[in-house]
């Protein structure tokens, strides 16, 4: 018998799926990883489970300890997960203009969620700093560090990398994916163009982000927003992305992700998540510069389930001025 051993093996090991309508459309071959098949829901299970096992490696994280993060949402489910199955407690800080989704399934998880005010990386007071300043309070606490932390992209350089290169039998043209830490993109990216130097990378930003002005003019600057997706857009440069070598980026808005998530619902069965309609956008605008023929590989990061209040709420959507296509309109 070929058994998964436990849930910490049950992460990764994703198919790689053909989008079918984006493929006929674009006459290329668009595939996405299902990262929203990982046990605990997303992409961030990868990185969650590396930056424990690095802490456990380094001797930082003992029997009993407590993993600290601050995260606005599927890292610190990832991260809950991981810590119930090895032993350890969860406390979570994150910005309190989360989806009360999120929270909810961290606390049913059984994480300590300590919300916090919503303010900007460069006040004292960020979520991510409150988490760093706590964990050093603790004698058996690590702080994980998503961000700053690059066992977060060496997860996606051992294990989503080199997936998408066997799946793929190497006959990739193109990746692309948004970027949150960049743990994703920085550790996919670099296994593929170590594999193969020609395999085009594309940031894909949402607006009101400093990204998409990174890869194109070096300074990191913000975009006008904002923009109702989750997880993703930065205003710096973290660890994780720093020294990527990136070709392209490209901006894409929140209207053209909500038609990209609700036509993918509509008429494909997909029930995805924000990030994933930014990515299968970014994919689209990669294949119809490159042509067709090429193969472009993009990850669909989570499902839609965690998204209720937004994305999938008509009244919210139409407060921010977004339109649903078709029959859901
Ligand atoms: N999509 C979702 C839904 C996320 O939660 C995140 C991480 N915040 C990302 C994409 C981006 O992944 P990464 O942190 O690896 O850049």
């Amino acid at each position: 018998m070929e058994l998964i051993q436990g849930f910490t093996e049950a992460i990764g090991n994703t198919p790689l799926i053909r989008m079918n309508r984006l493929s006929e459309i674009t006459q290329c071959e668009i595939l996405g990883k299902a990262e929203f098949l990982n046990p605990g829901g997303s992409v961030k299970d990868r990185a969650a489970l590396w930056m424990i096992k690095d802490h456990e490696e380094q001797g930082t994280l003992e029997p009993g300890g407590v993993v600290i993060e601050g995260t606005a949402g599927n890292t610190g489910i990832g991260l809950a997960h991981v810590c119930n199955a090895r032993g350890y407690s969860c406390i979570i800080y994150m910005p309190d203009n989360q989806s009360p989704e999120k929270v909810d399934i961290l606390k049913c998880l059984g994480a300590e969620v300590r919300q916090v005010p919503t303010v900007p990386y460069a006040d004292d007071n960020n979520y991510q700093k409150q988490a760093g300043r706590f964990a050093l309070t603790l004698k058996n606490g690590v702080w994980a560090n998503q961000f700053d932390n690059i066992a977060n992209r060496l997860a996606h350089y051992q294990s989503t990398g080199p997936e998408i290169w066997a799946q793929t039998e190497g006959k990739i043209d193109a990746f692309t994916c948004s970027v949150g830490t960049g743990g994703t993109l920085a550790g996919v990216s670099r296994y593929l163009k170590e594999k193969k130097n020609s395999v085009q990378i594309t940031l894909a930003d949402p607006m009101g982000s400093a990204l998409h002005n990174w890869v194109k003019t070096g300074e990191a600057t913000m975009s006008k927003g904002p923009s109702i997706t989750e997880g993703i857009g930065n205003s710096r440069v973290t660890d994780n992305l720093i020294d990527t070598n990136i070709d392209d980026a490209v901006q894409i808005t929140d209207q053209e992700m909500v038609t990209m998530v609700y036509e993918e619902l509509q008429t494909e069965g997909w029930f995805f998540g924000s990030s994933t309609g930014i990515n299968l956008c970014a994919a689209v605008a990669v294949a119809n510069k490159m042509g067709p023929g090429n193969v472009i590989v993009t990850v669909l990061c989570d499902s839609g389930s965690k998204y209720q209040s937004r994305l999938f709420n008509t009244q919210f959507l139409s407060n921010q001025g977004l339109k649903i296509p078709s029959t859901h309109s």
